[in-house]
């Protein structure tokens, strides 16, 4: 079966044109697989993806550095799609993100959304609120970018922006990954192999998450 026969339908919307963004959800699920598709990577280099963002995310939050070097289990892959490399990192990036901001790293990431929303639409149609926010959470987690995606979004956002607001607040609460927190992190001096005054190799920080 190809992914066009997959691709859905819309469904009809009451005072919504036949162009309207709506009409271009089984569009979306092309692209979204063909983009998707390609690029599969070993768990070697996933590894390698995982330690750049930490590292990107240590530059980007210097205060937070030896606790972002720490967070490297609350990477571990969710998805089969995160054999995608710009999924994966994008995933990560949240992730760390968050471990800088000190908040919870159990809801599911804005990539974790789009790859259950790309089973959905795979199989089913979906409302213009589920679509809308698909394309809010493509857009959050930094994937590529399609000119035609930043119209499709406006649109969506302009009718059911509330309505996104609680699928999007559903979807990352359903995705959650309950063990995926830091507990206490033991260092044992160093990073890498080098010697390094890690603020938790003295003493053991429980981090609330
Ligand atoms: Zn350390």
């Amino acid at each position: 079966m190809t992914t066009s026969n997959l691709s859905p339908r819309p469904r009809p919307r009451p005072n919504t044109a036949s162009n309207s963004p709506s009409a271009g959800t089984g569009d979306l699920a092309s692209i979204v697989d063909s983009v998707l598709g390609g690029s599969l990577a070993g768990i070697f280099e996933r590894m390698d993806w995982a330690e750049d963002e930490i590292k990107k995310a240590r530059a980007r939050h210097p205060k937070h550095s030896d606790r972002l070097y720490h967070s490297f289990l609350l990477l571990t892959p969710t998805h089969e799609r995160m054999a995608t490399e710009f999924v994966y990192r994008a995933h990560c990036r949240e992730l760390l993100d968050r471990v800088a901001a000190g908040a919870d790293t159990r809801p599911g990431t804005a990539a974790e959304v789009c790859c259950a929303m790309l089973e959905v639409t795979l199989r089913t149609p979906i409302r213009s609120a589920a679509f809308g926010l698909y394309l809010r959470m493509w857009r959050a987690a930094g994937f590529p970018e399609y000119p035609e995606f930043a119209e499709w979004s406006v649109h969506h956002e302009a009718l059911d922006h509330t309505t996104i607001d609680d699928h999007e607040q559903f979807a990352r609460r359903k995705l959650a990954v309950a063990d995926r927190r830091l507990g206490v992190i033991d260092c044992s001096g160093q990073h890498h192999g080098d010697d390094v005054s890690c603020v938790y190799a003295a003493s053991q920080h429980k981090l609330a998450s």
